[in-house]
């Protein structure tokens, strides 16, 4: 329960986690407590205890752990009951169920989906982990529907998660047609008060059915029966920045084990660390090996970049394409990962770029704005028309989403094109009208980034372009081959996913390449199943285990210098030798060393196993801690980092 505590001279709103019968201070020391706030507990035992456990692994207090757990009107001392005043609260957050439940009865299955059913419904009392891999379009979301009401049929409730805000609100109406019962969304868009009022609609058993984005996991149902993670591969599902930073992916898992229910993963391109689960024994995979109804898989094929003519980014073959698929009455999605008009400003007379002032970057290009941003740290300017430095014409080079939507538009005058990036669709709702438009067919071609890529079920897209497939076959990182693969194929299956059948075309200039041979020839499966012997003798996740410290400084050498005095502390300044199984790397400066006008440093720790980093995490967090820190130091650790670079 919450307790309003007096606190220097400031009242604050606390969190009692223990009761102690005795406290080594003495008693005059001691003041009593202001007011208890809750009648009775906002978080469940269970509940508590897995927010401790998280806290523990990720070593992050336990106050900003069960911090991110609640609401912030509950973190300020609000009632979770007070009413919603406006519409708006009415239509965001909980949704009341459907009016008519029209063309929502569930489909016949198909067997696989039927045995992917059965096989999950016969462990519904019981911890286990399934990994729902299933090609797009195989119909895992109709298996969800089942599994759900399965639990809700026992007096069950449900958690169900989804990467981003952008699959929301299509997957909250699949579930809202199907359920004739309130179902609480929690998303990034909600209002303070929305949330409070979505979050307290799940605390108190009145929505059974819970969908939400990562921090959802934290989320109380009542009588909790399963947990579903869809596109559990997504990077989203980890907090990559701020203080707690965890993967609820995992804490899903976790958190079902814990429970004594099922937890359940799906995707079309599972992550390694899911696939390695499954090698161990740790997850059951179950498969959906064919799209579901009527639907085939798109034809997939590759352009080479250097044998064929570009218009501004985009291959011949592939705009003769795009008249085909039109005048069938198609869509087409153009997948390119980059927004902004283009990447680089350039003087064409003395060879100047515009750089970031505070970052190891360029500035990029939003030509309709008038502004030159930074991707990195959100610096802006004005956009300049002449050279700074020579007085010489500036140049665009490259391409953004926002100058291939103006190419379009030249080439396929009259026809409708919809934009997705997060320029065009910042404020609230604007992505459901976007979806809108495609699903009505007043939009003919989407052109987008990452946000397109994503889950959705557009039936009738019958093209699907990748522009750029390059930009991280060449990467440091360790994942990106992983990452590429599942982009890939995840826009590649926003193709044909009705009727008509889907054809794909990937723009490279390296055809050859192994990743993109193996995996439009053989698959993801193929591909995966090569590239997992290479992080094993590598040691890299899901094989070793990594924790990464990140440090930034005011001063040039200043976080370089914090991180060699924390690693010397490894070991206990050089005398004793690291613990077995655990090696330090470096500390060595970020890839990108000046960011928001700050230099950043890292160290790397590496372990074979689980158990003898949390040790020395454990053992050797405080005495980092204790450093002496300069000013202008800030640092952070990772468990379980996404990105090592
Ligand atoms: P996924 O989540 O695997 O990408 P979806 O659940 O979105 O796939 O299903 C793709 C399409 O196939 C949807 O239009 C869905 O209604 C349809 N579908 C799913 N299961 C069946 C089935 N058993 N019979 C016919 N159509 C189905
Ligand atoms: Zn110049
Ligand atoms: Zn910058």
């Amino acid at each position: 329960m919450r307790v309003l505590v007096p606190f220097g001279r400031q009242k604050l709103v606390g969190i009692v986690v223990e009761l102690a019968a005795n406290s080594e201070l003495p008693d005059e020391k001691l003041r009593p407590v202001l007011e208890v706030l809750d009648t009775t507990p906002l978080l469940d035992a269970p509940l508590l205890e897995f927010l401790r456990w998280a806290a523990d692994y990720y070593h992050h207090p336990v106050g900003q752990v069960i911090a991110t757990a609640l609401p912030k009107l509950l973190r300020e001392g609000r009632d979770p009951r007070e009413k919603a005043r406006g519409k708006r609260a009415t239509a965001q957050g909980v949704t009341a169920p459907a009016a008519h439940r029209g063309s929502a009865e569930p489909l016949a299955l198909g067997v696989a989906q039927q045995a992917a059913l059965d096989a999950i419904t016969a462990h519904l009392n019981s911890p286990g982990a399934f990994l729902l891999d299933g090609v797009t379009g195989s119909g895992k979301t109709e298996v969800y529907l089942r599994i759900v009401e399965a639990v809700l049929a026992r007096g069950g409730g449900a958690l169900v998660l989804c990467p981003e805000i952008g699959l929301t609100p299509q997957l909250v109406e699949r579930f809202r047609a199907r359920f004739d019962l309130p179902i609480a969304s929690l998303h990034s868009q909600l209002t303070d008060r929305e949330r409070m009022r979505a979050w307290h609609s799940a605390a108190s058993g009145a929505a059974r059915i819970v969908i939400g984005t990562r921090s959802a996991v934290f989320t109380p149902v009542p009588a909790l029966g399963v947990i579903i993670v869809d596109e559990e591969h997504d990077a989203s599902y980890k907090q990559q920045d701020g203080g707690f930073r965890y993967s609820a992916r995992d804490l899903a898992v976790l958190r079902a084990q814990r429970l004594g229910i099922p937890a359940v993963l799906g995707s079309a391109t599972p992550s390694f660390e899911s696939l390695r689960n499954v090698a161990l024994g740790k997850f059951t995979r179950l498969a959906l090996p064919a799209r579901a109804g009527a639907a085939v898989e798109p034809r997939v094929s590759l352009i080479d970049l250097r044998a064929q003519a570009v218009h501004r980014g985009i291959a011949v073959p592939l705009l003769l394409a795009m008249d085909k698929h039109l005048a069938d009455g198609g869509q087409v999605l153009l997948y390119l990962n980059r927004r902004g008009y283009a990447p680089t400003l350039l003087c064409t007379g003395c060879g100047w770029i515009a750089p970031c002032r505070s970052c190891d970057a360029r500035m990029t290009v939003h030509q309709r704005s008038g502004r030159l941003a930074c991707h990195h740290c959100g610096a802006d300017e004005p956009l300049p028309k002449r050279c700074p430095r020579c007085g010489y014409p500036v140049q665009s080079l490259g391409h953004g989403t926002e100058r291939v939507e103006e190419t379009l538009a030249e080439r396929f005058p009259g026809v409708a094109i919809e934009r997705f990036d997060r320029d065009v669709l910042r404020a609230a709702g604007s992505l459901e009208a976007a979806i809108e438009r495609v699903k009505s067919g007043d939009a003919r071609i989407l052109v987008g980034t990452q946000m397109l890529t994503k889950g959705h079920h557009f039936p009738d897209v019958t093209l699907v372009g990748v522009l750029n497939a390059d930009q991280s076959l060449f990467s440091t990182d360790f994942r990106a081959g992983e990452r590429l693969a599942q982009t890939l194929v995840q826009v590649a299956g926003r193709a044909g996913r009705a009727d008509r059948p889907g054809e794909v075309l990937i723009q490279s200039q390296y055809p050859d390449h192994p990743l993109l041979q193996v995996l439009l020839n053989e698959g993801y499966a193929a591909f995966a199943a090569r590239a997992l012997p290479e992080r094993e003798d590598a040691q890299w996740p899901p094989f070793g285990r990594l924790a990464l410290v990140r440090a930034s400084s005011t001063k040039p050498e200043g976080a370089l210098e914090f991180l060699r005095a924390a690693a010397a502390m490894a070991t206990d300044n050089g005398s004793a030798a690291l613990p077995r199984f655990v090696h330090l790397r470096g500390p060595g400066p970020a890839a990108m060393l000046r960011r928001a006008g700050r230099y950043h440093a890292q160290l790397l720790i590496e372990s074979a196993h689980r158990a003898p980093l949390q040790t020395f995490l454990e053992d050797w967090l405080p005495k980092v801690e204790a450093l002496r820190m300069p000013s202008g130091l800030r640092w952070s650790l990772d468990v379980d980092p996404l990105e090592v670079f």
